[in-house]
């Protein structure tokens, strides 16, 4: 049996944890075992996803102290449902929550956790690609454990990394599970006391157009000029190092290894030179346009478009010529 850990949030599975699935049944078909998933809470939705994609078992934890939302008791729960079953394997998807449990589960069963898996490949032994360095090396391993803890890089599906795509049968009855385990309520743990979004406007991880500065940048004040054109482009605000070191902005606008990898369709980089820790954020962006002043930045050989200038008078010109055409679309007749 090879397992999906899915977890369901704010009423809807995420678009990783249903690639997840996608792997599981590849897997399992590739096997000969039967492929599922494991979760906490109600099955309906579920089982439904699972049914579409050929998948026919789902196995539900339940216990009333797993509503604390904790990973400890999460991961638990999920060690004993794995000693109990000796499943081929468990994939979940490499968002932090998921990878906590995961830890967690192969701290207790003293399994291996491969993490941010490309490729999985079943045999003797089972071997992965993983994602290193933040995305830009990919390593070769092989796993020696009798139930193989995975970790999925996020369109891993999409880019026909993991699994071999063999297609579900679809339309599969599942059966569903339920299974208790025995928590202890004095356990260390850590519990979810509340959940909300980071702050208003259109968030770093999801915006269509990133306008990020840098060293260039000079003084938090200089940022004003990046938000404006941020709001104008209906995008946000991110940052290299430089600019978190310096106090100009939050953490939370850093791009890159130690900070939040993006894929906007649009990606502007002023007064960023381009090292490797900041590019890992921003290679996926669709398109990049670099304002620099410097032709030789790594930023500027890598960019889509780059306009070498002063940012200082190049982002004013931008800002002053999308409220003119706006002003002008806005007018009668225009
Ligand atoms: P610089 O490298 O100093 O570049 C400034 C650029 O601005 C230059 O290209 C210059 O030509 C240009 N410029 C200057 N003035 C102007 C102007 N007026 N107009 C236009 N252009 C101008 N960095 C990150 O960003 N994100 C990370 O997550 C990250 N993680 C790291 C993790 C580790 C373990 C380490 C060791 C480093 C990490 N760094 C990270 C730091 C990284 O190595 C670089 O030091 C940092 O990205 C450089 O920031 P910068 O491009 O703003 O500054």
């Amino acid at each position: 049996m090879i397992l999906a850990l899915v977890e369901q949030r704010d009423g809807a599975f995420p678009a990783d944890a249903l690639e997840v699935l996608d792997v599981v049944r590849d897997l399992a078909h590739r096997c000969g075992v039967p492929g599922g998933a494991v979760s906490v809470g109600g099955a309906g939705m579920l089982a439904r996803e699972l049914g579409a994609r050929g998948l026919d078992q789902l196995h539900l934890l339940r216990h009333e102290l797993l509503d604390e939302d904790s990973p400890q008791y999460r991961a638990e729960a999920l060690a004993q449902l794995v000693a109990d079953l000796s499943p081929e394997a468990v994939l979940a998807p490499s968002d932090p929550r998921s990878s906590e449990v995961l830890a967690e589960v192969a701290a207790r069963a003293g399994l291996p956790l491969a993490t941010a898996c490309t490729a999985v490949t079943p045999g003797e032994p089972w071997t992965v690609t993983r994602e290193r360095a933040g995305g830009i090396l990919l390593e070769d391993a092989e796993l020696y454990a009798p139930v193989r803890l995975c970790t999925l890089a996020r369109g891993a599906v999409a880019g026909g990394g993991v699994g071999n795509g063999a297609a579900g049968s679809g339309g599969a009855d599942v059966t569903v599970r339920t299974f208790v385990p025995t928590l202890d309520e004095t356990a260390p743990r850590a519990t979810l006391v509340e959940r909300r979004p980071r702050a208003a406007g259109v968030g770093l991880a999801s915006a269509p157009v990133v306008v990020s500065g840098g060293r260039g940048v000079g003084s938090a004040e200089g940022y004003r000029m990046l938000e404006e054109l941020a709001e104008l482009l209906g995008g946000a605000v991110g940052c290299s190092r430089v600019a978190t070191n310096n106090g100009w902005r939050p953490h939370r606008d850093q791009v890159g290894l130690t900070g939040t990898r993006i894929t906007p369709a649009l990606y502007v980089a002023c007064g960023i030179s381009g090292a490797t820790q900041h590019w890992v954020g921003c290679m996926g962006s669709k398109a990049i346009l670099a304002i620099n002043t410097d032709p030789e930045a790594p930023m500027v050989a890598r960019s889509t478009w780059a306009v070498i200038g002063d940012l200082h008078e190049v982002l004013p010109a931008v800002i002053d010529e999308l409220h003119r055409r706006s002003d002008a679309a806005a007018r009668p007749g225009a």
